[in-house]
């Protein structure tokens, strides 16, 4: 993770960024912290430097939260706790599907935003935008749509009630692959289940968030009941907030490292945690596949984001039949890719978000080369500016090579050849992680039984996507707890009441 804090670009407190070319369009987004109220400067005056990911410069800078600003949106989430949850379910829907619309209204400038910051390609961009403001469209939807049941307990006479409450303030911690939908995926449920929160956005994407608070405000969200705060101390001011006991869920997607970090800082007040963490998808081709369909999907698979997502296919394992045809056409539309810097309209495969990224990638594919794969697209890091890895394609790659078991998150696709299914399922299980996998056949009696045999929160058949706003999104193993969007996401940010009843 690339931070670079920069004493030299302090700016004045009730600072903004102005997208370039959007002037006319955009709101200045503010870049100080959101707590309570509206936007103040933070207590101690240092900012961050934002990078340009397609060019190593910064882009501006926003201010960074001490633990007493974590404490100070802590306190705001508090005050307006109480006011939130008495709010009717019908208030709330309004509200969150003002939020949906102005999210929609914004989206080209949004879109800009975030392939300014993060690096990604528009169109990519652009799509996440919209599926970011899904999640408060669907959970507007949902927040009428609490329900508890009743019951007559097993030996009569008494009654089983169950209500779900809001669980309560919520920490709420995102990553920078996908700045401003895994900040809706928490805000939304959060807010339509009666919670208040505090989101700490990644250092290296907080505008896009910034931006979304600010459409927030505009579209009706109480003060103190969303509040943002970047900081460079992300372990000391998530440590402070997890150890006060006002604080009730948390709700973090990132590294399983992390994430194993948090569940210790939770485990002090035994707060509740939904944890979305790593991947290491694996995408199964069967010689009965529709090759041009597999080749589709394995392009969304692989490529969204340039692969910096942690649903993104890592481990191609394909069927000998049909095995040279896949590895052919993938090269071929792989190497059909633009690449170059997220806000050019022709780029498809944008930078990466830092250099460490493409250190990661680099090492993992000389991992893989140095072990007999063979480089049949790509593998190489292009000289110049900016934070740029090419579409690759590693075909023949080895059972031992590193990048089978580690998530390489970038534009490389690694093929293995396999000629049973059962070995196919064993290598494909034979991971820590379990979040997202892929099937291809179109025999769908064993496509099906395939699905429930592997190891995964998610499987998708002879599909190259599974997001969707309506539907659980979650890991199984180490790949996290708990699941976000669909209503079981909105029963994350509640509690069940039983209330024993004889009346
Ligand atoms: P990545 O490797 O994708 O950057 P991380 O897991 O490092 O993912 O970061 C995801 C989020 O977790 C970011 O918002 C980051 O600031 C935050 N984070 C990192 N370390 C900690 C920590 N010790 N405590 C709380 N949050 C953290």
């Amino acid at each position: 993770m690339t931070l670079t804090t920069s004493g030299a670009t302090v700016q004045a407190a009730g600072s903004t960024y102005l997208v370039p070319g959007f002037e006319a369009a955009a709101f200045p987004v503010p870049t100080d912290l959101l707590v309570g109220e509206g936007w103040v400067p933070g207590s101690g005056g240092q900012r961050i430097d934002i990078l340009d990911p397609a060019t190593g410069g910064v882009l501006t800078s926003v201010a960074d939260a001490t633990i007493a600003d974590g404490m100070a949106a802590l306190d705001a989430a508090e005050a307006a706790a109480a006011g939130w949850a008495a709010t009717p379910p019908r208030a709330r829907a309004v509200i969150l599907q003002r939020c949906f619309q102005a999210i929609v209204d914004n989206v080209d400038w949004l879109a800009q935003l975030i392939a300014l910051e993060n690096g990604k390609a528009l169109p990519d961009a652009r799509g996440e935008v919209l599926y970011a403001a899904e999640f408060f469209r669907w959970y507007a939807e949902e927040a009428v749509r609490i329900n508890g049941d009743i019951s007559v307990a097993p030996a009569g006479g008494n009654r089983i009630m169950v209500q779900y409450q809001p669980i309560g303030v919520s920490l709420l911690i995102t990553p920078w692959n996908f700045p401003a939908a895994m900040a809706t995926r928490k805000i939304a449920p959060a807010l339509a289940a009666g919670c208040t929160c505090i989101l700490k956005p990644a250092e290296e994407t907080p505008l896009t968030a910034l931006a979304v608070g600010e459409i927030l405000r505009q579209a009706g969200v109480p003060a103190g009941v969303v509040n943002i705060i970047n900081t460079s101390d992300p372990a000391g001011v998530c440590s402070a907030i997890l150890r006060d006991r006002r604080t009730r869920k948390l709700s973090f997607t990132g590294s399983t490292e992390v994430g194993r970090i948090l569940l210790r800082e939770a485990s002090y007040n035994v707060i509740n945690c939904s944890m979305e963490l790593g991947g290491n998808a694996p995408f199964l081709v069967l010689d009965d596949a529709d090759l041009d369909a597999a080749i589709d999907g394995a392009m969304i698979a692989k490529m969204r984001n340039a692969g910096e997502a942690c649903t993104a296919a890592n481990r191609f394992y394909v069927q000998a039949g049909i095995y040279p045809a896949f590895v052919e056409k993938l090269v071929a539309k792989m190497g059909a890719l633009k690449m170059g810097a997220g806000t050019d309209a022709a780029s498809q495969c944008g930078a990466m978000i830092n250099r460490a990224a493409i250190d990661k990638i680099e090492t993992l594919v000389n991992d893989a080369v140095a072990k007999g794969a063979s480089v049949r697209l790509g593998g190489k890091t292009p000289e110049g500016a900016g934070f740029f890895y090419p579409p690759s394609v590693l075909a023949d790659v080895s059972l031992d090579a590193d990048l089978l078991r580690e998530e390489i998150f970038g534009p490389v696709a690694a093929v293995v050849k396999f000629t049973d299914v059962e070995d196919a399922v064993r290598m494909a299980n034979d991971t820590e992680y379990g979040l997202a996998a892929y099937v291809y056949t179109e025999n769908m009696k064993r496509g099906l039984q395939l699905a429930e045999r592997l190891d995964y929160g998610m499987v998708a058949l002879n599909r190259g996507l599974v997001s969707d706003p309506a539907a659980p999104f979650g890991g199984v193993k180490q790949s996290g707890l708990g699941r976000e969007g669909g209503h079981h996401g909105l029963l994350e940010f509640t509690e069940a009441k039983y209330i024993a009843v004889n009346w």
